[in-house]
């Protein structure tokens, strides 16, 4: 019997990819994103982690809407910042989404270190909530290091200027099949089929 999940996203990108993750498990899950509920508010991200931005997300849609809801959040972690951009990574430079000012000052503010201290990761953590309050949290990263200036047009965000650990290219310079098969999305939405498998069926 197919059951619905739904994803607490309206990027068509991230529905695409958990389906066909869900799918190479043998998961008959009809998965649907935010957008087939369009009378639900998007949640504010009230967190001060990835783990709890994403549980957030995902029981405020399990309430709304009475089925098994996932989400997740993630962002770019940098050694030297302490971890920072982090949670404020689509908003670094100030205004939400603004993906190529979020990377320019980010590499100013790097332009004096050097490349044995531009260690970064982005991380990912990827909730599944019931509409009876049970929930988890997974986690997946992707380790390396940054570039000091951009390079390559695939992806998104950050994309530009992260290189994979035992990579010569940046993450948009892989194909979006390299990226997805390494990457902290990836691995954090694969750890979570055997959750959706134990809770969910
Ligand atoms: P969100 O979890 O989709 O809201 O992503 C938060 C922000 O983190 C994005 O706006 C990007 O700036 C950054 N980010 C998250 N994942 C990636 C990635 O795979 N590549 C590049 N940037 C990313």
């Amino acid at each position: 019997m197919t059951s619905r999940l739904i994803l607490a996203t309206r990027n068509a990108g991230k529905i695409t990819e958990l389906r066909a993750i869900l799918a190479e498990a043998g998961l008959p899950h009809d998965l649907v994103g935010a957008d087939a509920y369009p009378e639900i508010p998007d949640v504010r991200e009230t967190g001060v982690t990835f783990a709890e931005n994403a549980l957030l997300k995902a029981h405020a849609l399990a309430q709304a809407t009475g089925l098994p809801a996932v989400a997740d959040d993630s962002g770019l972690c940098v050694d030297v910042l302490n971890g920072a951009p982090g949670i404020f990574s689509a908003r670094w430079a100030g205004r939400h989404g603004d993906d190529r000012a979020n990377l320019d000052l980010l590499l100013a503010q790097l332009s004096d270190i050097a490349a044995e201290h531009r260690a970064a990761h982005f991380a990912c953590a990827a909730a599944l909530a019931l509409p009876d309050g049970t929930e988890r949290v997974v986690e997946g990263r992707l380790l390396g290091a940054l570039r000091t200036e951009p390079s390559g047009t695939n992806g998104f965000g950050y994309d530009p200027i992260l290189q994979p650990e035992g990579e010569t290219r940046t993450c948009a310079e892989l194909t979006p099949a390299e990226k997805n098969a390494i990457s902290h999305r990836g691995k954090a939405f694969r750890a979570l089929v055997p959750v959706v498998r134990e809770l969910v069926g």
